[in-house]
């Protein structure tokens, strides 16, 4: 059995906390918290607790869907992210940028984050950007 702890972030919201991931044979089968960090100090929300429940669970997305003929269908990320530049295209031009919002995530790097805002405000051309931390 190969067991690993590793530190990380919690991904769930701003605060911050570390937690660190239990790791058996490469999938990670729990989550304690981290008595050393700034933050957290050893404390966890049951968020934190559960941070890793996501990771392997057997309902995660993993490829894009899109629906044809009332059938949700995996499409490459290629044939998704076409659809959506379309759509995106369309809908900017027939109502105008300020009808399209990007809502973002804690789960998102800071760098993700960043980009998220960049790409709504110098490609869509528009400022209605919002975070899950406010929602
Ligand atoms: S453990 Fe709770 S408070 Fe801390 S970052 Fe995660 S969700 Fe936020």
């Amino acid at each position: 059995m190969d067991y690993k702890n590793i530190q990380t972030i919690c991904p769930y919201c701003g605060c911050g906390c570390a937690l660190n991931l239990e790791v058996i044979d490469g999938e990670i089968v729990g989550v304690l918290p981290a008595n050393d960090h700034p933050v957290s100090q050893g404390s966890l929300c049951i968020k934190g607790w559960n941070a890793h429940a996501f990771v392997g669970h057997e309902d995660r997305l993993k490829k894009p869907l899109i629906r044809k003929n009332g059938q949700l269908e995996e499409v490459s990320w290629n044939e998704a992210l076409k659809l959506v530049a379309k759509n995106l295209g369309s809908i900017q031009k027939k109502h105008g940028a300020d009808s399209i919002g990007v809502l973002t995530s804690a789960k998102c790097t800071n760098e993700e984050n960043y980009l998220l805002q960049k790409f709504a405000r110098a490609v869509i051309g528009t400022n209605n950007v919002d975070h899950c931390a406010r929602l």
